[in-house]
């Protein structure tokens, strides 16, 4: 229907020009430019044919402004409501759970998704932890709907931080918070000990605390780094270019900050050293781009789980590897959500219930690409949705779920 009109799909883009445009670019390396086999075609240009490159006849949008509509029809489901009921391990409900308004209202918003239970994943400590614990179990409607995971201050670690760390967990856990975390990016990348030298995450100064996470039989929550993109540099190969051009704080250049792999490295050494604290790497500890590497670390470290927030432009990329991996490691991924947006769970169902195809995903400048279901079984739905957080953290509500 759009052939009547090559335009229609640009209409309202307010630098469009096309009227006043000559008809064949003018810009340099235009129409024509011949290129030898491997190199790139000049900016500004494409590969029309082998090794012929052409520039557009009329200015190209910029990136933001280019919203092509797919013409592709293909089944539909949508999928509102989770089919199993689901726990949120990377919750991040903010003031929601702290009031008897804020938790019936957030009650709601679970309800509409069939998320039975959230994690407050926000590193409460003390008074705050108590505040929150207290006002959850006072909300009758909420009682079972919502556990608190301990924050651990890693500032100013050094000599007798360790014993000062432990004697507050056990604390926060007896006021009963039921795991750690989601210890934040800033620990490893940025964060600093007493003596000012960077805080590196296997540091033999943190042992204690890893150590008494495995006797109180706490998991730790622990968020590493970013995507690898956001360490390299913001030219028009990267994936994340539009992401870290909007966003200043994401971006980690090699001058000032530990590289990806640096970082990956002492999260490893981390993982092996302390076998008997269970940990959950969040955001498929960003390997969902290269879901074989996250195997061999499952493969070598039982005591590693995983969560899935905010990746799953990852998981809906490569329908087929995601669904083989998701059934190999069905016992070592939870569902996870990070930023809480009621609106943007339902993409999660569609993609793991579904074998819906090419679809849109809810954020654009995290991925410019579409979204396929992965169609997980109903065995591995429940064990990702809350079988496995029930199993791995003994101070969530075990009673009431689907067998
Ligand atoms: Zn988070």
């Amino acid at each position: 229907m759009r052939c009547t009109n090559v335009f229609a799909p640009l209409a309202g883009l307010a630098a469009l020009t096309i009227v006043a445009t000559p008809a064949v670019a003018q810009r340099p390396g235009g129409r024509g430019t011949t290129i030898r086999p491997g190199q790139e075609c000049p900016p500004g240009t494409t590969e029309v044919r082998p090794r012929s490159c052409a520039a557009p006849q009329f200015p190209p949008p910029s990136i933001v402004d280019y919203r092509p509509v797919s013409t592709l029809v293909t089944p539909e489901h949508l999928v509102p409501k989770a089919k199993f009921p689901v726990i949120d391990y990377h919750g991040h409900p903010g003031g929601r759970v702290g009031s008897a308004a804020g938790l019936a209202a957030l009650g709601a918003a679970l309800d509409s998704l069939n998320v039975r239970l959230i994690v407050v994943a926000e590193n409460q400590s003390g008074e705050e932890l108590r505040r929150t614990v207290a006002a959850i179990r006072a909300a009758p409607a909420m009682r079972d709907r919502a556990r608190v995971l301990a924050g651990i201050d890693f500032r100013n670690v050094g000599p007798g931080w360790g014993e000062r760390a432990v004697r507050q967990l056990e604390a926060d856990v007896a006021a009963g918070a039921v795991g750690v975390g989601e210890i934040s990016k800033s620990f490893g990348l940025s964060s600093r000990k007493a003596d000012g030298s960077r805080l590196r995450i296997d540091d033999p100064d943190l042992d204690p605390i890893w150590e008494a996470c495995a006797r109180l039989r706490v998991p730790v929550f622990i968020h590493m780094a970013d995507p690898q993109e956001f360490c390299q540099p913001i030219d028009y190969t990267n994936e994340r270019w539009l992401e870290m051009a909007l966003f200043a704080d994401r971006r980690y250049p090699a001058e000032r900050f530990p590289s990806f792999e640096q970082l990956a490295r002492e999260r490893d050494n981390l993982l092996r050293k302390h076998p008997n604290t269970t940990f959950v790497i969040a955001h498929l500890g960003w390997h969902g781009n290269d879901l074989a590497r996250l195997g061999k670390l499952f493969d070598e470290m039982p005591n590693v789980y995983t969560e899935v927030g905010a990746v799953l432009y990852d998981i809906g990329r490569q329908p087929r590897a995601a669904r083989e991996f998701f059934i190999r490691y069905q016992d070592r991924i939870l569902f996870g959500k990070d930023a809480f947006q009621p609106e943007e769970y339902p993409y999660y169902w569609r993609v793991f219930e579904t074998a819906d195809e090419y679809f849109d995903y809810y954020r654009p400048y995290h991925a410019f690409w579409k979204l396929y279901g992965i169609e997980l079984p109903d065995s591995v739905l429940k064990k990702v949705y809350y079988q496995n957080a029930l199993r791995i953290t003994p101070g969530l509500p075990q009673a009431g779920w689907p067998r």
